[in-house]
């Protein structure tokens, strides 16, 4: 079995303040072991990489990702492309997530019914480089909900599948599931995105056609995620025991205590940076500051902060990255949100990498638990990084994918290890 042994490392463990100094023993697809400060693992048998006192930590997570988004203006730009040049595309955004250090992806709806799926096939089947993927469906909305672009005079395809009624919901949960969605994703709240028809604080789904999804998942072994402004949609989502609750901006502080006593069973991802990015960022894009705040984009942006700050406080595992894949929140700056969540929710720099690797790995694996994956320590799976600096003292590290300096998913390199930054421009080593 091959064997492959960091040494001289700074390990970022995943669950730990601090890095602490090591050597990390990979055999096969999973980490053999993790020698103590001031201890040495054997030798023999190993491919020996000094890694010059980088940070080797778990690679991260996305929880919330959206490979098939083009870059785009509007939901109707998804749809706009033709399926050939959509499947390249999010091939292309697949392998840009692990070129990124997302060794792990959970999907969150995708444009097409099959691009999620047909992208995580190819993934397993070792043909095309890309993280762990789980597939997700398109977003089932109701008429008129988020992401049904229609109207009487014009039929419009959107990235959604329409639904009305709990018999249209199961049937499409079930199509979903016999295509092969790991995820089935269903919108229970509007959004800023909708205006002026239906803002992020109204639910139009009932308990019925709710219930009809997460059973029907459920019942299949599937997990379901929803999307979820409105404070009522957060409650229908612990009611009806919805694993991926996204957004939760308008969450009450009884919601939260209420979240807070089954947070084993959820994850929340703001997706924040599609709010700050819209509200701050994309005037060029025709969505001035004023525009953000007349449409309500701002409004999810300081109430989410407010949100996301308490949940924190609750000990509610939320998760950064979500909603990249628009022309102001592009492929590839998706961990830029590691700063976000200092500077907005004021997390420490370790929590919020703990976030990006022990908890996203927690909802990738499932509530059943038994994989092991998003820890640096014996037993884990070998989805690991390696990191030219210290991230505790600088997240933006992070943001330039120069400063990786070796990308490993389930034991095997996607990149391997080229030599500190500061070497390579000394010429010292070459890739
Ligand atoms: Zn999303």
């Amino acid at each position: 079995m091959a064997q492959t042994l960091f040494v001289n490392a700074q390990i970022f463990e995943g669950t730990e303040r601090d890095l602490r100094p090591g050597e990390v023993l990979v055999r096969g697809n999973r980490v053999a072991a993790v020698a103590a400060p001031g201890e040495t693992l054997p030798r023999e048998g190993a491919e020996v990489i000094d890694v010059g006192g980088a940070t080797l930590m778990p690679g991260l997570v996305n929880a919330h990702s959206h490979l098939t988004y083009n870059n785009g203006t509007s939901l109707k730009d998804l749809t706009a492309m033709p399926v050939e040049e959509h499947v390249l595309l999010t091939m292309h955004n697949a392998k840009l997530a692990l070129d990124c250090g997302f060794t792990a992806v959970i999907g969150a709806a995708a444009a097409k019914p099959r691009l999620d799926i047909v992208i995580r096939n190819e993934i397993n089947a070792g043909r095309i480089p890309g993280p762990r993927m789980l597939a997700c469906s398109p977003e089932l909305t109701v008429t008129g909900g988020l992401a049904d672009e229609s109207q009487l005079v014009q039929q419009h395809p959107s990235v959604s599948i329409v639904c009305d009624g709990p018999e249209e919901f199961r049937k499409v949960t079930r199509l979903m599931i016999r295509e092969g969605a790991d995820i089935v994703k269903f919108n229970n709240s509007g959004d800023s995105f909708c205006y002026p028809r239906m803002p992020g604080q109204i639910n139009p789904m009932t308990e019925e056609e709710v219930s009809a999804v997460v059973r029907t998942a459920h019942n299949a072994g599937r997990r379901v995620s929803a999307h979820s402004h409105a404070d009522d949609s957060v409650r229908q989502c612990l009611r009806h025991d919805v694993e991926y609750i996204y957004h939760a901006t308008y969450a009450s502080e009884a919601t939260i205590e209420q979240l807070a006593r089954v947070r084993d069973r959820h994850i929340v991802s703001p997706a924040i940076a599609a709010r700050y990015n819209t509200t701050y960022e994309a005037a060029e894009w025709g969505i001035t500051t004023d525009i953000a705040e007349m449409i309500g984009t701002k409004r999810e942006l300081e109430e989410g902060i407010k949100t996301m700050s308490r949940m924190r406080a609750a000990g509610i595992r939320v998760v950064p990255f979500g909603d990249y894949g628009f022309a102001w929140t592009p492929h590839g700056t998706d961990t830029r949100d590691l700063e976000h969540f200092v500077n907005m929710f004021g997390f420490e720099p370790w929590e919020v990498l703990r976030a990006a690797t022990v908890y996203g790995a927690e909802a990738w694996v499932g509530r059943d638990g038994t994989e092991k994956l998003g820890r640096v320590a014996p037993g884990y799976l070998a989805d690991l990084i390696v990191l030219d600096g210290n991230p505790l003292h600088d997240l933006t590290l992070l943001q330039d994918r120069a400063n990786l300096l070796a990308i490993m998913k389930d034991g095997t390199f996607h990149k391997r290890f080229v030599g500190a930054r500061q070497e390579l421009r000394l010429g010292i080593a070459a890739e």
